[in-house]
């Protein structure tokens, strides 16, 4: 058995927002620097992309897919009727165009030049009956977050609310970037299926690709095996997830769903009566000062949750009243079945990590996310000490203080999970707190 680590949902320029410069030769790129072995090829059901990928990619001798030896897996998302994303792999091209042609009479855009991610007037559970019918393999895609997501605010609550019989044939459920083992360990219906941590990248550059990833125990990095080790059968297995910290993605804390400004719950001074109505705002959060914070936010989040809560910000300028909306963490608060998480026995470890990238800008204190002197500093770094997966993981901090003290002592505190983050939250992504 080897290792091969894989970040299983991707996109293409055939997707809205997605960078015009990815393709299979720039993301290889990123893949070496990183240590990623498998990607997804993201939106393979787009015609054009379909016939980009038939022509680079060729099957080696495991019949696997490969280009430039990184090894690719078909892959593709679909947003069903009632908005779910879903992820999903394909053996090989036939399948591919079987698939196709099965959910075309049911997508205005699968054919279409935007078609990346298709949506289709299927329920959940005809979508899973139709692709695993053919032999593909189906789980939701970022399972929790606020938007086109299994278990978003006033959706469903367990898999099989939304498969019904179907379920059985749900084998995973994609993570997302605001939810780790931890979390999502603590719904009951998950415990049978396996994580997936990915990085549904938008972008071939190293914050992007690959923030998460998974690493399969595996005999080769064909789809067969993805799919024996998703199933967890015959010793194949995925060994660890990494992904970034909940509170680094973009939808962890509840928000206004007008303004975007992310809700805190802050220690008053003083007392008060009413406890919601002493706050201050600022450009991007709205605090709510309180004498229980913890008590007074699990009312909070009730009501924001019955959809009562109007934002204090939105209400004095717009005739109309803007709700907040649940994050991730508040999401699974509320349609958890214990406190804790409660991990079965096949559950790998899951490391919340950092994109070296940002270590890096946080080291250096440069807010763009486009310098040219942290892109210097990451080559350099990874010239000598190994790619970006060993220095985050396995790289002995001696050695990276050799390099740089700060950069050891930033990820030797990830390791030991003592970085404060400031919560993600309405698609602005969280930040590290440095003061350690
Ligand atoms: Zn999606
Ligand atoms: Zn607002």
């Amino acid at each position: 058995m080897k290792y091969f680590n894989a970040d299983l949902h991707i996109h293409s320029p055939h997707s809205i927002g997605v960078s015009k410069s990815l393709n299979l030769d720039t993301m290889i790129d990123t893949c070496k620097k990183k240590g990623l072995n498998i990607l997804g090829t993201g939106d393979v059901l787009q015609p054009e992309w379909l016939k980009y990928l038939e022509q680079k990619l060729e099957k080696s001798k495991d019949r696997a897919y490969i280009y430039k030896d990184i090894n690719f897996i078909l892959q593709s998302e679909i947003e069903d009727q009632e908005s779910i994303h879903e992820v999903v792999f394909f053996e090989d091209f036939n399948m591919v165009r079987t698939i196709q042609k099965k959910l075309e009479p049911y997508s205005s855009n699968i054919l279409g030049e935007w078609g990346g991610r298709p949506r289709v007037n299927l329920t959940p559970a005809e979508l899973v009956d139709i692709i695993s019918d053919e032999g593909a393999l189906i789980g939701p895609a970022h399972a929790f977050t606020p938007f086109k997501a299994i278990f978003r605010q006033n959706r469903f609550e367990t898999l099989s609310d939304c498969y019904q019989d179907a379920t059985k044939n749900i084998y995973f459920i994609e993570l997302g970037l605001s939810a780790n083992t931890y979390l999502a360990d603590r719904l009951e219906c998950l415990r049978d299926v396996t994580f997936l941590s990915n990085s549904d990248a938008h972008s071939q550059g190293p914050r992007s690709l690959g923030r998460e990833f998974n690493r399969f125990d595996i005999d080769n990095p064909s789809f067969e095996e993805i799919v024996l080790a998703i199933r967890r059968k015959d010793n194949r297995k995925i060994s660890l997830n990494v992904g970034l910290h909940p509170k680094l993605g973009k939808y962890y804390n509840m928000f206004c769903n007008k303004c975007r400004r992310r809700i805190l719950f802050k220690k008053a001074m003083k007392s008060f009566n009413d406890v919601f109505s002493q706050y201050s705002i600022t450009e991007n959060f709205i605090f709510i000062y309180t004498n229980n914070p913890d008590m007074a936010k699990q009312d909070y989040i009730s009501q924001v949750n019955k959809g009562k809560v109007i934002c204090p910000s939105c209400k004095k300028e717009l005739s109309k009243n803007y709700k907040i909306k649940l994050g991730v963490s508040e999401r699974i608060d509320l349609i958890s079945t214990s406190e804790k998480p409660i991990h079965p026995n096949h559950r790998p470890s899951y490391i919340n990590a950092i994109p070296l990238i940002d270590i890096i800008r946080s080291e250096k204190h440069i807010t763009s996310k486009t310098s040219k002197t942290v892109l210097n500093t990451y080559n350099n770094i990874i010239e000598k000490l190994g790619s970006e997966f060993e220095i985050l993981i396995d790289t002995p901090i001696n050695n990276i203080k050799k390099f740089n003290e700060n950069i050891a002592s930033i990820i030797k505190a990830m390791r030991n999970d003592e970085i404060k983050y400031t919560p993600g939250g309405g698609g602005t992504y969280g930040e590290i707190n440095l003061e350690i």
